[in-house]
């Protein structure tokens, strides 16, 4: 048994809790988890080559200090990764769990965002 489209939901993932059948882990280290661990840092590498010569630097370092911005971080990678269709084909018509407490923000809602957003009848893969 699945969720209709567009109602997918997230549900509160317990360790060594066994899910329900219309429920897909996204937590790490499932392929959705999210790679930007909060409290890690990132390396901030060259990024691009500059037009004129030389090279485009990020920051240095990045360091993750909160979960909006481990959020944001993988909403970039995420959409940059993987297409709408393949993440409609993974996770469309399942409750995605992850181990966050309810009511902060979760990678999960940047997943259920491209669900309920391609179940509108006018998206066309
Ligand atoms: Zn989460």
């Amino acid at each position: 048994m699945t969720v209709r489209r567009g109602e997918e939901r997230r549900v509160r993932q317990r360790r060594g809790q066994k899910l329900p059948p219309e429920t897909k882990s996204v937590a790490r280290p499932s392929r959705w988890g999210n790679p930007f661990k909060l409290g890690s840092t990132l390396d901030v590498r060259p990024i691009d080559r500059h037009p004129e010569g030389g090279l485009v630097y990020g920051a240095g370092a990045l360091l993750i200090v909160d979960r909006p911005l481990a959020v944001a971080l993988y909403r970039s990678w995420l959409l940059g990764t993987f297409s709408d269709q393949q993440i409609v084909d993974a996770l469309g018509g399942y409750d995605l769990a992850c181990y966050c407490e309810p009511l902060t923000a979760c990678h999960a809602e940047v997943l259920l965002d491209v669900l309920h957003r391609t179940s509108k009848g006018r998206w066309r893969p």
